[in-house]
């Protein structure tokens, strides 16, 4: 045991195994403490994994995940699993519109907040106009640091776009394509401060934090090493094994029950489920108790659709598009993977996202596919020419939760009235967005709160061009 960690702490059960479990576990396992991993299914990364596709019996991905290079404590738990080396990085992004337009945005030589001023200012996709505002709006953004966001809690990002004066094309071509993507929300639902972080700490802070990476091998095999590492330090991993109910003496957890009535005990808990499963297993009198899950049913969620194509011959050879003016916000080029097992030949595989998907997610899969491929074909007209051998959406309705205006004050702290309760998930205080970041961080916050040490890894430093004017 460490000197940090105190004696009362020398076990822990952790409950969920997506990233913030899995965070929290190896951290925990690295610190000496006897951790225990419980996950219900079969298979550890939670929404950020990927099951086995019965056609092909290979791992699909539920949907493309991407990482930015601001997300140091993700990158830090990749390091610790040994599989940073799997995330390809972009450097140059691909935006396109219908009209044929396409840019890249991608640094120049100057310091951060410069380094995209020159590609920003060369899009095509939008006029001068738009581009003047759009740089006006990013100065303030630059300017009012993370205090002045803060003060936006209040307000949706598309009314903090009109005070700003944004030209409507600007809002639909730049703003929307971002925000949406990165907070899964589109402007006129999405919480002001949720965006301003993403611009400031994503695009003006640092040269380095708008890069994007993807996962080369398949979601669920960057958690491949993990339970071997907790297990080495003396931990467990369990698949397969539910938590059905949370016990509460009106003072403290003392024990989980898990679905095969077995009860597991521990000297600290971490709930890394999501928070309608925790509500589910939490009893009342432990919620009444306890005002960080007082307010667990007030959360809202927002859907993703994750669109499989898989194409005869290839129809583009660009690694990604971002679409600004589509409800289909990104195509990833994944390819030919999967080619192999299929049917019939694949040339190339492309996975769509939509986020925000609410307009679509009730639809059936054969209608979602047909109007990806309509959108695809504005952008790719080899769409219209080659033969789609399988397409897939797949629906993930509880995607995330809603970014909405004031849900700072409803995502609870890590630490609360009953202390030997940690509380960890992307939808925990984290001040991030729904992301794996997000998750990784709280649980980072979790297993710090457990052995008495700030385990978060600093963000990357503004650059001092940022730091003079922001008023951070
Ligand atoms: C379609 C989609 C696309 C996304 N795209 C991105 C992206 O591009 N970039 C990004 O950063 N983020 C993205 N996200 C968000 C990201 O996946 C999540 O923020 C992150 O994975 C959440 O991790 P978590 O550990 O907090 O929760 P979860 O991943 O939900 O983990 C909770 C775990 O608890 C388990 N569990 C539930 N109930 C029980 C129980 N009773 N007993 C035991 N275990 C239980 C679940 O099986 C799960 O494994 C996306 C999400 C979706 C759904």
């Amino acid at each position: 045991m460490t000197d940090s960690t105190h004696a009362a702490n020398r076990t822990a059960l952790v409950m969920g195994g997506g990233v913030a479990g899995i965070a929290a576990a190896l951290r925990l396992a690295e610190h000496d403490v006897a951790v225990t991993l419980i996950e219900t299914r079969k298979v550890l990364g939670g929404r950020a994994t990927s099951f086995n596709d019965p056609q092909t019996h290979t791992p699909l991905d539920n949907c493309q995940h991407v990482v930015l290079g601001c997300c140091t404590n993700l990158l830090d738990l990749y390091e610790r699993l040994d599989v940073a080396d799997r995330i390809d990085w972009a450097q140059r992004l691909h935006f396109v519109d219908k009209q044929g337009h396409a840019d890249v945005l991608a640094a120049n030589d100057l310091p951060a907040p410069l380094h995209l001023s020159t590609s920003m200012l060369g899009f095509t996709t939008l006029s001068f106009q738009e581009k003047l505002a759009i740089v006006r709006a990013m100065g303030t953004i630059w300017r009012m640091g993370k205090a002045g966001r803060q003060r936006c809690a209040q307000m949706t990002f598309a009314q903090w776009l009109e005070q700003q004066r944004q030209p409507p094309r600007a809002m639909e071509r730049y703003w929307s394509v971002i925000a949406i993507s990165a907070c899964n929300l589109a402007p006129d639902r999405l919480g002001a401060d949720h965006a301003l972080q993403v611009f400031q700490e994503g695009f003006l802070a640092h040269r380095r934090a708008y890069e994007m990476g993807t996962s080369s091998v398949p979601l669920a095999q960057l958690y491949d090493r993990a339970a071997a590492i907790i297990e080495q330090a003396g931990g467990m991993v369990r698949l397969g094994v539910s938590v059905r109910a949370i016990e509460f003496d009106g003072r403290k957890i003392t024990g989980v029950r898990t679905g095969e009535d077995e009860l597991l005990t521990a000297d600290r808990y971490i709930s890394a489920l999501p928070f309608d499963r925790l509500a589910a297993v939490a009893p009342a009198e432990l919620v009444a108790a306890d005002a960080r899950l007082a307010a667990l049913n007030q959360i809202e969620v927002s859907p993703i659709l994750g669109i499989h194509l898989w194409f005869e011959r290839a129809v583009t050879d660009r690694p990604h598009l971002i679409f600004v003016d589509s409800p289909l916000q990104w195509v990833f080029n994944k390819g030919v993977a999967g080619a192999e097992h299929s049917d019939a030949p694949v040339g190339q595989y492309l996975h769509a996202v939509v986020s925000a998907a609410d307009d679509w997610v009730d639809l059936p899969g054969e209608q979602i596919v047909a109007l990806a491929l309509e959108e695809l074909s504005a952008y790719c007209p080899a769409v219209k020419e080659v033969k789609l051998v399988r397409g897939w959406a797949i629906k993930e309705k509880r995607a995330t939760f809603a970014a909405v205006p004031g849900i700072a004050a409803v995502r609870p702290e890590t630490q609360g009235a009953v202390n030997n309760l940690l509380l960890a998930g992307d939808w925990c205080a984290t001040g991030w967005p729904a992301t794996m970041e997000g998750a990784a961080r709280s649980g980072y916050a979790a297993a710090g709160a457990v052995v008495g040490r700030d385990l978060l890894v600093a963000d990357l430093p503004a650059s001092p061009l940022y730091r003079l004017l922001s008023k951070d």
